[in-house]
């Protein structure tokens, strides 16, 4: 692993502020210096990080951390992967942007690739963004076009921060402050058919926007069945199904798309971001068939960055790495594995672990999630609360067996000492 100081790129952003007491003072004013400089959307940063290798970073005080966050399920092959580096490096030595008047080699390899590893038939085709929101954006436009009035979302769903993204994510607190929003979405119960069934009914429905595994509502998985139900009720109706798969994609759950856990089950349009750029800002739109694939006609969407080189370069070097060295196998073989053992602890603290590979949510019997994340960071390890009684692990997919066990060793002490915090 290069030891070279490698200037970090932007992840994923949390989605809700982080609070800390004092983090990253006394390293030359910089938590003082964000403060003044950076707009407060994301609360205090709990440490201002310098460098990071394989499944480790350190701040700029030099203490080591172990990432079991991966930048919010983005660093799929950790930190400084001598795969993005070098794929990065001989990419921007020949062409680092061109506008999408032209086009480049990696773009069309990186999208072929895409179709490929997700089974998509003749006529399939792919949008490149630049983030989650973005990707999420241009499936709202792909279903605005379908000329259907409505579209249903799910409860506890989230699908981004723009306008549309947001209009199509239920949290309350994020959509009310910036209301309105554009019109015509619907929320649904997620999991609830009969619901499903009735709201389809009129036939009138452009799309159904889901998440197979609800990340920001705490690792929530929606369920086969209720995939399947989807899948089914949508083609009745000629509905499309947008899957959100930017969190729970790329290789995350072990499989490279979740919903290929389900057997024979596709979406009519997938987004992704997250993982798929390990660490460089992209992300994508796949629509499936030729149904689909002239709804968006030349013109009515575009992007300046979306297909960059670079940021196909880097897809193309995590997608590269990911089958190379057989990494599917080993986030289904180490998720298991570290699910089964915090289950084993039998930790009254410790109520379920939801997921699937590496994307984990352990629940916990009472609301001490944040106090519990914040005594790992301070015991050495990041990983974060998406909700008051849910711990999230999204770990670089290279992690080991060996790194998961000093985490699952700690867990214990973390929960107690976390308790005593409530206490004081
Ligand atoms: C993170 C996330 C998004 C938003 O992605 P950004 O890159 O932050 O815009 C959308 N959907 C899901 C499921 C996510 O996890």
């Amino acid at each position: 692993m290069s030891e070279q100081d490698q200037k970090k790129l932007p992840g994923a952003a949390p989605d809700a502020p982080v609070h800390s007491a004092g983090a990253g003072e006394g390293t030359g004013g910089l938590a003082e210096r964000y403060r003044e400089a950076l707009l407060p959307v994301f609360g205090s940063p709990q440490r201002i990080l310098a460098r990071g290798a394989g499944v480790r970073v350190w701040d700029t005080d030099g203490t080591e951390y172990l990432d079991l966050l991966g930048g919010i399920a983005v660093n799929a092959l950790g930190h400084a992967h001598p795969a993005i580096l070098s794929a990065l490096t001989k990419q921007a030595e020949t062409l680092g942007h061109v506008s999408n008047f032209f086009a480049t080699a990696p773009q069309i390899e990186l999208a072929e690739k895409l179709l490929t590893l997700a089974g998509a038939p003749a006529g399939s085709g792919v949008f490149f963004a630049n983030s989650g929101s973005e990707a999420n954006e241009a499936a709202f436009k792909i279903a605005r076009r379908t000329g259907r009035p409505r579209i249903l979302a799910l409860s506890n769903s989230f699908h981004g921060r723009t306008m549309g993204a947001l209009a199509l994510t239920s949290k309350e607190a994020y959509r009310a402050p910036f209301e309105p929003l554009p019109g015509g979405v619907e929320f649904l119960e997620a999991g609830d058919e009969r619901a499903l069934a009735e709201a389809l009914a009129p036939g009138d429905v452009a799309a159904v926007f889901a998440e197979p595994i609800q990340g920001e509502a705490g690792v929530r998985p929606l369920g086969g069945e209720y995939l399947r139900a989807l899948r089914r009720l949508t083609r009745d109706h000629g509905t499309l199904l947008v899957l959100d798969e930017v969190q729970t994609g790329m290789g995350r759950t072990g499989h490279w798309f979740a919903h290929q856990a389900i057997e024979g089950l596709q979406p009519d349009v997938m987004t992704l971001a997250k993982g798929l750029g390990g660490g460089f800002p992209v992300g994508a739109v796949l629509s499936f068939g030729a149904d689909v694939h002239d709804l968006l006609q030349p013109g009515q969407h575009g992007t300046t960055f979306g297909g960059n080189p670079l940021a196909a370069a880097a897809g193309l070097a995590v997608i590269g790495t990911l089958l190379e060295e057989g990494l599917l196998e080993h986030v289904r073989t180490v998720g298991a594995q570290v699910s089964a053992d915090v289950l084993a602890l039998e930790h009254p603290l410790i109520t379920e672990v939801r997921g699937d590979g590496l994307l984990l949510g352990i629940g916990l019997a009472q609301p001490i999630a944040k106090q519990v994340a914040a005594e790992a960071l301070e015991a050495g390890f990041i990983l974060n609360a998406p909700d008051e009684s849910t711990l999230r692990l999204a770990p670089p997919l290279i992690i080991t067996s060996a790194d998961l066990d000093t985490f699952v060793a700690a867990l214990p002490d973390l929960l107690t000492a976390a308790t005593a915090d409530g206490e004081n």
